[in-house]
């Protein structure tokens, strides 16, 4: 039997999970509670969604839900643009199914209004967002509860074992696994979400001074169209792989039923594009819950079965959002323990193989075309296969004049182009390549003792040259 959304158990989790961000008291003569959704783009499965729908009970008030999107982000581009709006366009559809208010407002210029959330909050009673440390979303929260005057309360939705947990730094996936593992099955029990008691009025809904994109109606031309007259980096495509909870939904049905049960093995593989989930992008944006996707494997090959993907689904991805929770310095070298920067001090002046531009790795111009394909992949779907993302992250190590500069392009390369960069887990494994989570291996020149991986090794391991093919072919 799923918990009821009034439960001890969702109180339990909603007590850990929720983080008041500010010191504003409720508003009394507010009309709504407002969830103003940043990082979980989903109604199923939300622990902020929750938390507001407890609230507007508790209050007696309907629920307003409000996603907006600028120009203003960090790489604002049409990759990133495309994915979230074609998301929204279902959530649209759903919310008008299921009796629920969501509302969107695209922002297509830095220069248009900028004050709708402002606006809205000004007449809610409280403002529930959702906590993520990543992709300038903490800072845009702070930024937002500094400023107004309304009670403003954070949820972590991100992991299944909620973060709060584990509130020192965990050091590897050693130190997290038996944590996270212990609290796992009770984590994963679900609930039965319910809709707000109080509706909202047609008259509220319309009062509401916004500019709202229309996503279900008379939507005129596509979304492409409207995407193209925003103030962004045009010059970052839109990946081909579909957006939304459907195509979410459908990639994780194929993936138990095909790959998951031989995933210890065909993961190995960079020339099998189904051998892992490729579920990050619908991860980062929150189009699915990782809970879904544990529940889903689970149900599938049983929890042994699914054992080495759940170590990745969750304690790779929860060491890296500890990691970016607890450690203020996770996208420069600070973030590293003192034995690499020890090593990093002896070797500093080691001649390099090369010393490439961002500009040059941008544009896959290396001598090596191994690490080009990975390039091109990245740039052409917006993703590159795990094992040549760390062949990738390694080898730019070796190749720019410093260690910093390795770091910033590869969190420049990563953030701009891939669909699930921005995340926790994009610098946890950046970071990795420097030595972050690992131990120091066998002196060598310019690795000093950190974990070395040579491109020229990954041809004994797999079809490099089918990879290579597949991602070159057209250069
Ligand atoms: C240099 C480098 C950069 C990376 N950048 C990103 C990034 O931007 N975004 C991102 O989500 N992951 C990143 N990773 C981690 C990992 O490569 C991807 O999560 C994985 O390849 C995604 O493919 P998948 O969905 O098929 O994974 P699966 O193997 O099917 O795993 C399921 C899920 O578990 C999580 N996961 C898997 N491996 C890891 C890992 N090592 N660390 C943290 N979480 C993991 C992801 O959410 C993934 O979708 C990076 C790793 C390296 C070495």
């Amino acid at each position: 039997m799923p918990h009821a959304l009034t439960s001890a158990f969702v109180s339990d989790q909603l007590a850990l999970r929720a983080r008041t961000v500010n010191a504003h008291p409720e508003r009394p003569t507010g009309e709504f509670v407002l969830y103003w959704m940043q990082s979980t783009h989903r109604f199923a499965d939300n622990w902020a969604l929750r938390f507001a729908t407890r609230e507007a009970n508790r209050l007696g008030l309907p629920l307003i839900i409000h996603q907006g999107l600028d120009p203003t982000y960090e790489h604002a581009n049409d990759r990133i643009h495309s994915f979230i709006l074609h998301n929204a366009r279902e959530l649209a559809q759903r919310a008008e199914r299921g009796g629920l208010r969501y509302q969107f407002v695209l922002r297509h210029r830095r220069n248009d209004d900028g004050r709708a959330l402002d606006r809205l909050a000004a007449r809610a009673t409280l403002v529930v967002t959702d906590d993520f440390p990543t992709a300038g979303i903490v800072e845009r929260t702070q930024r937002f509860a500094a400023h107004g005057d309304c009670r403003v309360v954070a949820v972590e939705s991100h992991a299944i074992v909620p973060a709060a947990l584990f509130v020192k730094e965990e050091w590897a996936a050693r130190t997290l696994r038996p944590k996270v593992m212990a609290h796992l099955s009770h984590a994963l029990e679900p609930v039965a979400d319910a809709l707000p008691r109080v509706e909202a009025s047609n008259a509220l809904w319309n009062s509401l001074e916004v500019d709202r994109f229309d996503l279900t109606g008379n939507l005129t031309g596509d979304l492409a169209a409207e995407i193209a007259r925003c103030e962004i980096d045009h010059a970052v495509p839109p990946a081909p792989l579909k957006s939304g909870r459907r195509a979410a939904l459908a990639r994780l049905r194929t993936f138990c039923d095909d790959a998951l049960p031989r995933y210890d093995e065909r993961r190995n593989d960079p020339a099998d594009a189904d051998g892992s989930s490729r579920l990050s992008p619908y991860l980062h944006f929150g189009q699915v819950s990782t809970a879904e996707v544990a529940r889903a494997a689970i149900a599938a090959v049983g929890r042994p079965g699914a054992g080495r993907f759940l170590d990745e689904l969750v304690t790779w991805r929860e060491l890296a959002l500890n990691f970016a929770l607890r450690n203020p310095n996770f996208r420069t070298l600070a973030a590293l323990p003192d034995w690499v920067h020890r090593t990093m001090a002896t070797h500093a002046g080691d001649a390099r193989e090369a010393a490439y531009t961002r500009e040059q790795l941008e544009r896959a111009e290396t001598h090596h075309p191994l690490w080009n394909a990975a390039q091109r992949e990245l740039v052409a779907t917006g993703t590159i296969h795990n094992v040549m993302r760390m062949y990738w992250g390694k080898s730019v190590l070796m190749w720019t004049a410093t260690y910093d500069d390795a770091l910033r392009y590869l969190i420049h390369l990563n953030d701009k182009w891939a669909l699930d960069g921005r995340d926790p887990s994009s610098y946890g494994g950046i970071q990795w390549c420097f030595g972050k989570f690992d131990r120091p291996w066998g002196e060598r020149p310019v690795w000093g003792t950190i974990r070395s991986m040579s491109l020229e090794r990954a041809y004994r391991k797999f079809d490099a040259a089918a990879y290579e093919r597949r991602w070159n072919g057209a250069a």
